[in-house]
């Protein structure tokens, strides 16, 4: 029996050993306070919930196979919101295509750009989805280092001249993970001019541009002129609606490689289920009091966090977007990895190490606001017992 030497590749699971850690604890009883992941704790709005049910009891035809690319309907919803959001047109049927999650639309991507042996340019620290989605297509992942002194930004400057020529797709991710750094629009106009350039495709997730503070606003890479040449973006309904669970998205820009992904799609899903669909547009057509609440709830968390951490002499700046605060680790850990596991080991709190994003996210921690305030308070206070008993 032979296993693909494409999943041998697959990068380590550096989260494997905290999740081990974690289920003993949990084993022994140990109250587990889970300030690693990002997945809103607030449950999907009403008015959507409401309408998925409705539409689930009283259109039976959305119990039948959905439309491979998502349904005609979504697809216009999903448009006229980025229409709103971003000055931006695109058009519904050839522009635009409907994900199961902006996961998938990563995932399926780098196979519809990407031959064998090609070099796919991905962000270091990240999401890890951007690096497993090029080994799924036997390309070769390069990382572009985000530095904290370059904002976050890849130097694009720095890529070898070998790597840029052998380079067919790059992923981009402003508002960041796990760095919540933003990118202003000047960046993704060097962005696509650099792109256009040297012949590569942009993917840029979007998927935290509706979780900003303080009156910032995430452009969208299509508002470049010229983008449309040679890029998409993704956006999601996971975040700003607390619908991690309901796998709805949408992937917008070059209508040619819309078609390539919309041709990887039919032939390895079958689309998103399409009440689920319809429920989104009510999200998609009615967001601002959903979004403004979030963003409220999210800065009240956001200042608790900073607040502690500075109190206890652990540097950090105030995001102005996501739902992290990164920060280095205290002096004297040198790895992240450990750093974590001492924390959870001693306080039940996990945290999640930077190096899981990537080698670049070494000497970095990242914490998440997606935890109810009382629990977000007492794993802080727990981090404050570790931290002045240990560091
Ligand atoms: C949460 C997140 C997403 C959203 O993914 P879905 O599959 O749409 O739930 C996408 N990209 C990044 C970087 C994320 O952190």
């Amino acid at each position: 029996m032979q296993i693909s030497s494409r999943i041998k590749n697959m990068p380590k699971y550096l989260f494997a050993e905290i999740d081990r850690l974690k289920w003993d604890a949990r084993t022994r009883g140990v109250d587990i306070i889970n300030l690693g992941v990002g997945d809103p704790d607030i449950p999907t709005p009403e008015f959507i919930v409401e309408a998925l049910v409705d539409i689930v009891r009283n259109k039976p035809a959305t119990h039948q196979y959905p439309e491979y690319d998502g349904d005609p309907a979504f697809r216009k919803g999903a448009a006229d919101w980025i229409k709103r959001r971003f000055g931006v047109e695109v058009h519904s049927d050839r522009e635009l295509v409907g994900l199961i999650g902006s996961k998938e639309g990563i995932a399926h991507f780098a196979l519809a750009v990407a031959n064998p042996g090609d070099v796919v340019l991905v962000p270091d620290p990240a999401y890890p989805v951007y690096e497993m989605s090029a080994v799924l297509a036997n390309a070769e992942p390069y990382s572009m280092a985000l530095r904290e002194e370059n904002g976050y930004l890849p130097d694009f400057n720095s890529i070898p001249a070998d790597i840029l020529k052998r380079a067919k797709l790059m992923y981009l991710n402003y508002p960041n993970n796990p760095t919540s750094a933003v990118a202003e629009y000047s960046f993704f106009e060097e962005a696509v001019a650099f792109a256009k350039q040297h012949g590569i495709v942009i993917c840029h997730d979007n998927a935290y541009s509706e979780i900003t503070f303080e009156g910032f606003v995430a452009p969208s890479i299509l508002e470049v002129p010229g983008a449309r040449d040679c890029c998409i973006e993704l956006n999601s309904l996971s975040k700003p609606f607390n619908m991690t669970g309901w796998r709805v998205a949408f992937a917008y820009g070059n209508e040619q490689l819309i078609a390539a992904l919309r041709k990887v799609k039919t032939s390895t899903d079958s689309g998103q289920f399409t009440a689920i669909q319809f429920a989104a547009m009510e999200g998609l057509a009615n967001p601002d009091a959903t979004v403004e609440r979030m963003r409220n709830i999210y800065t009240a968390r956001r200042d608790r966090v900073i607040k502690i951490l500075k109190s206890l002499g652990l540097e950090c700046t105030t995001p102005r977007a996501s739902l992290y605060i990164w920060l280095a680790i205290p002096k004297i850990y040198s790895s992240s990895q450990e750093f974590a596991m001492e924390v959870l080991a001693d306080q039940g709190v996990i945290i999640s190490p930077g190096v899981g994003f990537g080698k670049y996210g070494e000497g970095y921690f990242r914490i998440s606001l997606t935890t109810p305030d009382h629990r977000l308070d007492e794993g802080l206070e727990r981090i404050r017992k570790f931290m002045e008993s240990r560091c």
